[in-house]
């Protein structure tokens, strides 16, 4: 765990200030964690502290500490609307307290099945593991200079995100594959699972440098954040460029890879961002841009970019806090619907998952590779 000395450092530099609590200026809830559960210890600041009282053995574990732990989504929204200089480490510093919850007192028992699930079936859904079929379905080559990883939503629950991906792929005639990939790791990285990670990574390191690739890309915000600065935070550098599908669709347009079609069944949508491609990994644009590009009107909600509400489905949250992580999906619902779009785009399977959980059917929600698929 990071140093009791750089922790109080951190923990000095937290006013008190609660700017945490609220988009900044605007005074709107941004932590749904805080925001549901209502007491200090669930924002950041009060998890701050409690890392403080851990590291300097002035808190015992017991089990109080548990809820306040888990039950954030890992979102990022604290770490944007922080001023003081420690705001980059918070969400660093709730997964290290998570992977000392579960040294002290196990994994819970929701996140305890994704460990398991991947270790009998490569994948957090313990779904039987695919990956020969798509390559023979789709007769894509042994070979190729781009692999696309698929991840473990998109590839056996919101399937719909990954054939789109595959069928714009396959309109720009990008020389791409698929791998026998296993679940990059993000489900247990999440919820203090560490240590089966190394070997997932090594061997989707060894299925993506087989098949002589340089550049993989996901339609997963999580796959790309796990691909591109978790396995290197853990000295598990994959050596090839990690792309997420809007930026890659991105390049796809600017290069003239892709056209689209004059006349189309959705004209007004609006658009999430997903935590872990934009807080996380600082990308906003790819998106929007391609979106601008579509023969579509594209509405913002108030909260967008580093103010997005998260869809509540991220951090494990989903599986361990069904009720709140809806709650907090609906939420988020409602401010797609004050857009008065047709279409609520996302570009993470999880978001689309979480969304759709909370979704009354009076606004669609899909990815946005289907909408690229749609268009073009
Ligand atoms: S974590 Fe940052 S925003 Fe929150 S109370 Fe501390 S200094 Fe203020
Ligand atoms: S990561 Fe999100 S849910 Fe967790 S404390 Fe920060 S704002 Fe709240």
């Amino acid at each position: 765990m990071t140093e009791s000395s750089t922790i109080e450092d951190w923990l000095h530099s937290c006013i008190r200030c609660g700017n945490c609590k609220y988009v900044f200026k605007e005074y709107e809830p941004s932590c749904p964690s805080g925001d549901f559960f209502h007491f200090e210890s669930f924002f950041a600041s009060g998890r701050l502290w409690i890392a403080h009282g851990i590291q300097k053995g002035e808190l015992k574990w017991d089990d109080s500490l548990i809820e306040p732990i888990f039950a954030c989504t890992t979102c990022g929204s604290c770490e944007k609307q922080c001023l003081s200089p420690h705001r980059e480490h918070i969400v660093d510093v709730i997964e290290e307290l998570r992977y000392l919850a579960v040294k002290e007192f196990g994994p819970l028992p929701a996140h305890q099945k994704f460990a398991e699930y991947i270790e009998s079936n490569h994948n957090a859904y313990g779904a039987d593991h695919h990956a020969r079929e798509l390559v023979d379905l789709h007769s894509l080559p042994k070979k190729a200079s781009v692999v696309y990883f698929i991840g473990c939503t998109s590839n056996y629950r919101e399937k719909e995100i990954r054939d789109a991906t595959i069928s714009v792929l396959k309109k720009a005639e990008v020389d791409f594959t698929i791998v026998d990939e296993y679940c990059c790791g993000s489900p247990l990285l999440r919820t203090g699972q560490i240590e089966p990670v190394t070997d997932l990574a090594d061997h989707n390191r060894f299925a993506i440098e087989a098949v002589g690739a340089s550049t993989v890309v996901t339609s997963c915000a999580g796959c790309y954040r796990t691909l591109s600065k978790d396995y290197n935070k853990q000295g598990l550098n994959l050596c090839i460029d990690v792309i997420h599908i809007s930026q890659f669709i991105r390049d796809l347009v600017d290069e003239g890879r892709l056209q689209f079609k004059d006349s189309v069944d959705i004209t007004t949508i609006t658009y999430h961002d997903p935590c872990h491609l934009g807080r996380h990994m600082n990308e906003y644009e790819a998106p929007r841009e391609i979106m601008n590009a579509l023969p579509v009107q594209l509405t913002e909600m108030d909260q967008n970019r580093e103010n997005t509400w998260c869809c509540g489905g991220g951090g494990g949250c989903r599986s361990a806090y069904p009720e709140w992580s809806l709650e907090t999906a609906k939420k988020r619902i409602t401010h797609a619907k004050v857009t008065n779009s047709d279409t609520l785009v996302s570009t993470c399977p999880f978001c689309k998952r979480a969304l759709n959980d909370a979704n009354d059917d009076s606004i669609e929600v899909i990815d946005l590779c289907e909408l690229v698929d749609r268009l073009t």
